[in-house]
């Protein structure tokens, strides 16, 4: 992996569009005090994700961006693109490719996945910014999150955190270190980090785990607490649905019991409906028969009257 080129435009001191190329051998920027050379380290840092105001030796993010000369209006916005070979690395990835036959399928391949160096034989990162404070963020002209550089970059040693970019005064800093400290520059710059950030976050998933089994744990001896009074609620439940069933089968069969015992009742009465039916019936026959026999007494008695009257 080498450095190509790198294009900058509205950054610093630098206005117009700038395309830098480095080619084999060593490149140097040659100028006089304050031209500018130290912004072209600040940008290649800048693309590279760097954050710190104080190591692009600003207030704030804007300061990046052209802020006007003589005769020039400050920029809107600023753009740094960095150019790698990786040749190296796109022949390694290639070796590495699954034999014919085996490759993945279409499917598979579509699946978007973090752009990876030796994805092609160079890799183009973009870094842009706008006054107004947004950030953009390219790989080979595909947007991608900042996070995306950072990884891609992670194990190369030339991240933002590396120490492939020495600026003015930081040799000496990094001489004046204590041992211990000295060490951990050394291990950022042989690319060492990922591997130590890895086992931090090892250690971090694990005091997780371990807190997570703590709190599994505490749930557990509070759920063993409740366990007996709540199988004696279900055993008490059980027990209500087995009665309860019960209570229904009784109800229903006093119910049909009283059901029989009405029937009974119903038809005593209605036979003895019938029976003083029939009786009201002979008692007006006979009621009947009655009137009939006065009516022809009173006859009786009228004509004998009658007679007698006349006899007189
Ligand atoms: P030295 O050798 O003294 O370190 P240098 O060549 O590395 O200098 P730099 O420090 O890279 O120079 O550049 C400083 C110059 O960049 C100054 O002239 C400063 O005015 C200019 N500069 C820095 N930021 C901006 C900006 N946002 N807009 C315009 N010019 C800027």
């Amino acid at each position: 992996m080498r450095l190509k080129a790198v294009e900058l435009q509205g950054f610093k001191s630098f206005p117009d569009k700038t395309h830098i190329a480095f080619s084999d051998g060593v490149t140097a920027i040659i100028g006089p005090n304050g031209s500018g050379k130290s912004n072209i380290s600040d940008a290649v840092r800048w693309v590279l994700g760097e954050m710190s105001l104080k190591s692009l030796r600003g207030s704030k993010m804007e300061d990046v961006i052209f802020n006007g000369a003589a005769g020039r209006n400050p920029a809107n916005y600023t753009y740094v693109s960095i150019t790698f070979d990786t040749a190296e690395e796109y022949a390694a990835a290639q070796a590495a490719l699954p034999a014919a036959g085996n490759e993945p399928s279409d499917g598979e391949q579509a699946r978007p996945r973090p752009a990876r160096l030796g994805d092609g034989p160079e890799v183009t990162v973009t870094r842009k910014y706008y006054r107004s404070g947004e950030s953009e963020y390219y790989i080979n002209k595909r947007q991608v999150r900042l996070k995306d550089i950072y990884e891609l970059f992670y194990d190369t040693g030339i991240g933002r955190e590396g120490y492939s970019v020495i600026s003015q005064g930081k040799i000496s800093e990094v001489l004046s270190q204590k041992g211990d400290e000295r060490r951990s520059i050394f291990e950022e710059a042989a690319g060492i980090s990922k591997i130590r950030y890895k086992k931090l976050e090892s250690e971090r998933k694990l005091r997780d785990t371990e807190q997570n089994l703590l709190r599994v744990n505490d749930i557990l001896s509070e759920v063993a607490v409740r366990v007996e009074p709540l199988r004696k609620e279900a055993e008490n439940a059980k027990r209500y649905l087995v009665l309860n069933e019960e209570k229904t089968a009784l109800e229903i069969t006093l119910w049909l019991d009283r059901i029989d015992k009405l029937k009974a009742e119903r038809e005593r009465v209605e036979t003895s409906v019938a029976s003083a039916k029939l009786e009201l019936d002979t008692a007006t026959e006979a009621l009947d028969g009655a009137e009939t026999g006065l009516d022809s007494l009173i006859n009786e008695t009228y004509e004998m009257a009658r007679d007698a009257s006349e006899t007189e």
